[in-house]
């Protein structure tokens, strides 16, 4: 089974070499060969347009009327008899430009509408191509056959955004298409599923991690791989990109025997919650207990995405930790669970976050704020949660300060606005003392599905990679899949 995977993005050129040589293509233009070793270089010689959809699940009936578009996300899994419908109705708005799309993202937040943003590629564009001193014009996109079925990317960033950005060449199998975009050359590679995750595996695993874990992460990358395809880039010309906003693929030069082996032996193997392929959500440490999706990104519930509690023991607190008392108990109170693993037995997994606290001047809190809001919220003067979803992550705040009044609207956006990078999670309670704000908090990421620190805590007191998963997929079982086909 084929997947389409981004592993350049808009990067002002590209340069790739082949072993064996390669043969460049376009529609309506003649071939070229390259010989072997022979550098190419790719830059957009004319762009074309991309748009910006905001689309929902829930369009608001409250609202003015909006032009909509309806349209059908996803795809349909066939393998042998058995039949797997991942489509969604989304309703989506169109925009020219991002600026415009973010304002009303942030409008429809205030209805406490979730959205996601989406890029769209329009037809046309070309590219200009160099090799050995002579220049080429190709129409977009153009197609790179490799005699073995490999390229070398030269220089490919990673980490971008990052203050440890870096370059690196990175290899990669199977065939490959190269688009124009406004800003840049996009590469779309499109390898075979099983390889990919090896790939996959080694990039954002530690090896060191219990073999059930890697199983455990294995089939749940596979699973999200097919759950997801043709949404997280609805309108651009892959299923992935190759950063962790959808799975890390850094390039066949990384692959570790270990992760091989998670592979293998767990080949075509997927989750399934009745007729659907799960969506394998996963965060770091959730603290304690795990968010239900609809709190997080909205849209339908999904009853293997609930809110757990990650023990097996009966647990001193009470679910739903809506309201302030609650959440607030819990955090103090630090009840054990799977991911509370002293940091020293688990050297690989870096820091976890199980419970924190983070002290902020209220000088810098106003800055780190006008930096966020991109306006001067004066003194903070109050941040009060608004409202909190079962696990106790806030999903809606009000910063007040002497110059106005801010609502903040989706987990995600309250971690990035109250930090100079991100909070660990929404899950704190905050208070002011003297000249200081503190944060108080439990656990790290968005909380939903499965908590990898647990997972590794699970792993530790014996359980396998199957009971692993259904702790936190409730309901879902193990599918093996022969030959799944793709219907788009
Ligand atoms: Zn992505
Ligand atoms: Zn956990």
């Amino acid at each position: 089974m084929k997947i389409r995977i981004g592993i350049v993005y808009e990067e002002p050129e590209v340069r790739v070499t082949s072993h064996r040589g390669m043969r460049l293509s376009a529609k309506g233009t003649s071939p070229i060969t390259v010989p072997p070793e022979h550098p190419v270089m790719i830059r957009v010689e004319r762009p074309p347009i991309t748009t910006y959809l905001v689309c929902t699940e829930q369009p608001p009936a409250s609202l003015p009327p909006r032009n909509w578009t309806q349209m059908t996300v996803g795809v349909v899994i066939r393998d042998g008899t058995q039949q797997f419908d991942q489509r969604e109705n989304w309703s989506c708005l169109e925009f020219a430009t991002l600026e415009d799309a973010q304002k009303t993202q942030r409008d429809l937040g205030e209805q406490e509408v979730y959205t996601v943003l989406r890029r769209k590629l329009h037809p046309g564009g070309s590219l200009e191509v160099w090799v050995n001193g002579k220049s080429y014009r190709f129409p977009s996109p153009l197609t790179l056959d490799s005699e073995d079925g490999r390229l070398q990317f030269l220089e490919v960033p990673y980490g971008k955004g990052f203050h440890w950005e870096r370059r690196e060449q990175q290899e990669y199998s199977g065939s490959f298409e190269v688009y124009a975009y406004p800003r840049g050359v996009v590469v779309v590679n499109e390898t075979e599923m099983e390889p990919y995750l090896m790939v996959v595996n080694s990039s954002e695993m530690h090896p060191e991690a219990p073999f059930e874990v890697l199983k455990a992460q294995t089939v749940a990358a596979r699973a999200t791989v097919l759950a997801t395809m043709g949404k997280h880039h609805y309108g651009e010309p892959f299923d992935l990109c190759n950063t962790d906003h959808c799975q890390v693929y850094r390039g066949l030069q990384r692959v570790q025997e270990v992760s091989k082996r998670a592979v293998e032996e767990t080949e075509g193997e997927v989750l399934v919650f009745e007729k659907e392929i799960v969506d394998a959500r996963y965060a770091k440490t959730c603290g304690g207990i795990t968010e239900d999706k609809v709190y997080v990104w909205g849209g339908r519930p999904v009853p293997y995405l609930r809110s757990i509690v990650d023990t097996h023991e009966e647990p001193p607190f009470h679910p739903p930790l809506e309201d302030e008392q609650s959440a607030r108990v819990f955090i103090d109170a630090r009840p054990p669970a799977y991911c509370d693993l002293p940091e020293s037995e688990v050297p690989y997994l870096g820091e976890i976050l199980y419970r924190w606290e983070i002290r902020v001047a209220s000088e810098e809190l106003r800055g780190i704020l006008r930096e966020k809001l991109g306006e001067d919220p004066g003194e903070v003067i109050e941040i009060q949660p608004l409202k909190r979803g079962h696990s106790g992550r806030i999903y809606k705040l009000r910063i007040r300060g002497s110059r106005g009044e801010w609502v903040i609207f989706t987990e995600l956006e309250i971690r990035r606005v109250l930090s100079r990078s991100h909070l660990p999670s929404s899950l704190f309670y905050v208070e002011r003392t003297g000249e200081e704000w503190v944060f108080r908090g439990a656990g790290w990421g968005h909380g939903v599905g499965m908590c990898q620190v647990g997972s590794v805590g699970l792993a530790r007191a014996g359980f396998s990679y199957d009971r692993i998963l259904t702790h936190y997929y409730r309901g879902t079982r193990l599918v093996k899949l022969l030959n799944p086909e793709v219907e788009r």
